[in-house]
């Protein structure tokens, strides 16, 4: 039987993501897109990634009444004390939709003015460019569920001094991966699903689902 999970997430590049690596066709899954479900975005309130990811979880599950994944992610630059963190996806500051712009198009504006701030910011620093990029999943199976499965995942780079690539989403085009030689965003669909901070903590929640909720996924 096919089990149905709310994937609570409204970015589109995160989704596409999420989609390949919670392949439905392997897993016996049925996945769900908020959107799809006419779900409204949820706020990111807390500090934390772990906090938002289970705050998206659970208010996906409480309006559809279905088991839920939440993602909460972002990139973490060691020059910069760890920001822009949890606030990766406004690190310029939140920007509002011009007339006709739809949310991809207001979405890659955003992107676009988060890497110029954070580019402006490490010019202005004499430091190194470590950074990583951090994936946090949340999965629940109810509002309420008392046990929340958790699964992280890490992925080291540099950012670089300007873009490179057209591929992927948010901080990509300046984030170098050494062991690849290319950014992010130089990496096709595949390559960066299988090496991702999203890769592996899809990974280890794949396990979880098996193990603690006796999901067939493989
Ligand atoms: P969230 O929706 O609050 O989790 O925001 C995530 C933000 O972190 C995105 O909008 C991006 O700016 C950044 N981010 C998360 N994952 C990735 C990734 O895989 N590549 C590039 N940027 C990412």
């Amino acid at each position: 039987m096919k089990q149905r999970l709310v994937l609570a997430s409204h970015n589109a590049g995160k989704l596409r993501e999420l989609q390949a690596l919670f392949d439905p066709g392997a897993l016996h899954l049925e996945l769900l897109s908020p959107q799809g479900l006419g779900l409204a975005e949820p706020d990111e309130p807390f500090g934390t990634f772990i906090e938002n990811a289970l705050h998206k979880a659970r208010q996906a599950c409480a309006a559809t009444g279905l088991p839920a994944l939440a993602d909460d992610s972002g990139l973490a630059v060691q020059a910069l004390g760890g920001a822009p963190g949890v606030h990766s996806s406004t690190y310029a500051g939140a920007l509002t939709a011009q007339a006709g712009e739809d949310r991809e198009a207001l979405r890659r504006r955003q992107d676009a003015a988060n890497i110029a701030r954070l580019l402006n910011e490490l010019a202005s620093l004499n430091a190194g460019r470590q950074a990583r990029f951090v994936c946090t999943l949340v999965a629940l199976r109810s509002a309420d569920d008392p046990e929340p499965l958790v699964a992280q995942g890490r992925w080291e780079g540099e950012i670089l001094s300007e873009a490179r690539g057209q591929g992927g989403f948010g901080y990509d085009p300046v984030m170098w991966i050494t062991e690849a030689g290319a950014t992010v965003a130089e990496l096709g669909h595949e390559a960066k699903n299988s090496l991702s901070h999203r890769a592996r903590a899809a990974a280890l929640m794949r396990q979880q689902m098996s193990q603690a909720w006796g999901w067939a996924l493989g």
